[in-house]
């Protein structure tokens, strides 16, 4: 099925200069977004078609919307870096697309051409390039891709129309103050995903499900909660919105994806930069009572969550239902560290783009 070319109907009153400005000076995240959004409709029997950029502006739904029933909804997250040279680049927006294509597949929803994907991005950093923040720091243009059934009606099925949207947002440094380890919750009674179901996808429903766990975590005084397998509540998972890596000495190891896990393009792309620093890197299972003997015996020396959102976060104390433990000390590791600035270096475009990552606007 052909897919249309993005028409572009720019805004005749984009924020002015200097209030776009103001927001970039302290952005946070998701609060602000940019003039323009993306939209692409799909319709049964038609494929993909009406493909513009337009102002970014509510989108009106009638409450019998499927979506808003059903949450037959996918979306994604990726983050546009400012170049040394002024230019902006997007990291692997072609592993968000297929992620995307993916996420589609398990909710019956049509699958948007890789190329259409990176073309809706491009078209809309393209337009909003001023709100892509300066180069120097670790600040960025987010941008959320996602679709949504809008067939309206009450029946529980793929629906016959979707709309896909790309949104963005300008993101300020994750760790304004210098990086911090987070403190870790591990749930040993609550899941995120079971075999079988949509953990790989990302998908609206799996957020959802991670909100009360997130708020008992809170209540124990942590930041994150770390899921566990749904069969035997042993089988270290990951985190809300992150991957986890475990370090041993000279070696990182990823939990191996089980189809629960989100596959993160971060814990992908350490899996390569581990072993560029001369790291070795794999994935393995690794279970709640080996992290905490081996935390406690010394041989895991540090451990670390990674997403596009914070890149690297290193792992302080940890707690679950009757043990609690500091990693590292509760400092940020070496290795963390030293993974964390080579992934900002290649984002940021000071260091070389040996696997072709960078795509550039
Ligand atoms: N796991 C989950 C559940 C997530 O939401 C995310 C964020 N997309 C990640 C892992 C990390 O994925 P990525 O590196 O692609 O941001």
């Amino acid at each position: 099925m052909t897919t249309p070319t993005i028409e572009l109907k720019p805004s005749a009153s984009p924020l002015a200069a200097a209030e776009r400005e103001a927001i970039l000076a302290n952005p946070g995240f998701g609060r602000h977004f940019t003039d323009h959004m993306v939209t692409i409709k799909w319709t049964e029997g038609r494929g993909w078609h009406d493909g513009q950029l337009v102002p970014y502006a509510p989108i009106p739904l009638d409450p019998a919307t499927n979506v808003l029933h059903y949450a037959q909804e996918i979306f994604e997250g990726l983050k546009a870096y400012r170049q040394p040279d002024g230019s902006v680049a997007l990291f692997r927006p072609d592993q968000n697309a297929k992620r995307f294509q993916r996420s589609a597949k398990r909710l019956a929803m049509p699958e948007l051409p890789v190329e259409t994907f990176v073309e809706a991005c491009d078209a809309l950093v393209r337009q909003d390039m001023d709100w892509v923040p300066a180069h120097g720091g670790e600040e960025s243009l987010y941008l959320r891709p996602f679709m949504i059934a809008t067939e309206v009606g009450l029946g529980v099925k793929p629906a016959n129309e979707y709309l896909f949207i790309v949104i963005a947002s300008p993101a300020g440094a994750y760790f304004p103050g210098g990086v911090r380890p987070v403190s870790i919750w591990v749930s040993e009674d609550r899941v995120r995903a079971v075999p079988g179901g949509m953990g790989d996808a990302k998908t609206g429903g799996n957020y959802a499900a991670s909100l009360l766990a997130q708020a008992e975590a809170a209540a124990k005084g942590c930041d994150q909660v770390c899921y566990l397998d749904a069969v035997e509540h042993r089988w270290v998972e990951e985190l809300g919105g992150m991957n986890l890596y475990f370090v041993y000495g000279n070696k990182i190891i990823t939990p191996t994806l089980t189809g629960s896990i989100l596959e993160g393009v971060t814990r992908d792309s350490l899996l390569a930069v581990a072993r560029d620093l001369g790291y070795e890197s794999e994935e393995g299972r690794v279970s709640v009572e080996q992290w905490q003997r081996d935390s406690e015996n010394g041989t895991l020396t540090e451990v670390f969550a990674c997403g596009t959102a914070a890149v690297i976060t290193p792992v302080g104390t940890v707690k679950r239902a009757r043990a609690e433990w500091k990693q590292s000390g509760g400092e940020p590791g070496e290795v963390t560290l030293r993974l964390r600035q080579a992934l900002l270096d290649l984002q940021r475009g000071t260091a070389e783009d040996k696997h072709g990552w960078m795509y550039k606007i």
